[in-house]
């Protein structure tokens, strides 16, 4: 299991208190409806720098506040606050090491029915130290899950809804319990949505492609940094179209991506080898190129980063 070591305070009901006295009641709405929405966002330790440098925090607090308004949430902290209590969570927890970020605005009213009208909102906001997630060094092993990603008509998949994340654990449960590192998720008709948690992009005939955002896809902060490297630093041609499960077992080179899993190559799929099964050499130049852009060692990409202390 993977320990949380939370920083001594959490954002809660409009303060910081003691990580361990934020806490909701058994009758919250989004507790028990799934009415929440939350981002998850990385902090990187320079250590030239002394300093945690938090990976595209406007992007990911723009991302949330757009998507409050599919769940009618409204919370009395503005996108400019959000910004600044996960700042100072960061400075409060004192940790200079890998750290993850959660703001939740959810419905927060202790009331029934399974509604997103008329239900009071509220915002919460921890932080907790994490290094890598999940293996990003060898290739992972990973299977087609027998789950479809859920439609954005049904729960929007654009949105990182709390209750969403039932359909991600199904899946990465299901992977896991067969032995394989994770899972890749289609959508109803069959084509490939992304990762469990994560988007996917493949390598064929030295094209970037990914699934586009009608794919049923959360469009990742971290997809759009890799689209952006891949074609100004590396120039090579990004395509954003369907992806045919097949296509998977014949392509050179897949990885996935995400805040959490960053840049983590796929060497297998349904036990079909990728490529030589090694990390492919795209792969390994994108995965490089991110560390050292999170890390904020490249000027051009410096903005991205904002250094906490
Ligand atoms: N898809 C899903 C379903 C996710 O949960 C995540 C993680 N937030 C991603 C993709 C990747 O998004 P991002 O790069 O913004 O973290």
């Amino acid at each position: 299991m993977r320990k949380m070591e939370p920083g001594r305070e959490a954002y809660f009901e409009g303060k910081y208190v003691p990580s361990a006295e934020a806490k909701i009641s058994i009758m919250t709405h989004a507790f028990n409806y799934g009415t929440g929405l939350f981002e998850g966002i990385r902090g990187y330790y320079n250590k030239e720098e002394n300093n945690v440098l938090i990976f595209r925090l406007p992007e990911h607090i723009d991302r949330i506040s757009r998507n409050c308004k599919i769940l009618n949430i409204q919370v009395p902290e503005t996108p400019k606050d959000i910004e600044a209590i996960c700042v100072e969570l960061v400075k409060r927890s004192g940790f200079r090491e890998g750290v993850y970020l959660r703001p939740i605005c959810y419905k927060s009213d202790c009331s029934l029915g399974p509604k997103v009208h008329d239900v009071g909102s509220s915002l919460c906001c921890y932080v907790i130290k994490l290094g890598d997630y999940i293996n990003i060094e060898t290739g992972l092993d990973v299977a087609v899950a027998s789950w479809r990603r859920l439609s954005d008509n049904a729960i929007p998949s654009r949105a990182k809804t709390t209750g969403s994340y039932v359909n991600s654990s199904l899946a990465s449960t299901e992977a896991a319990q067969a032995g394989f590192d994770e899972a890749i998720v289609l959508r109803e008709n069959g084509s490939v949505a992304e990762g469990s948690a994560m988007n996917v992009f493949m390598v064929l005939n030295g094209k970037l492609i990914t699934t586009p955002p009608s794919a049923d896809i959360l469009i990742g902060i971290t997809r759009n940094t890799i689209m952006e490297l891949a074609r100004e630093e590396l120039g090579i041609e990004v395509v954003e179209r369907d992806i045919a499960r097949t296509e998977l077992y014949v392509c050179d080179e897949i990885f996935f991506c995400g805040t959490g899993a960053q840049v983590a190559p796929v060497r297998s799929v349904d036990r079909r080898v990728i490529g030589d099964g090694k990390v492919g050499p795209i792969s390994k130049k994108l995965q490089d190129l991110y560390f050292d852009v999170v890390q904020g060692k490249v000027k051009k990409y410096r903005h991205w980063c904002t250094p906490c202390y």
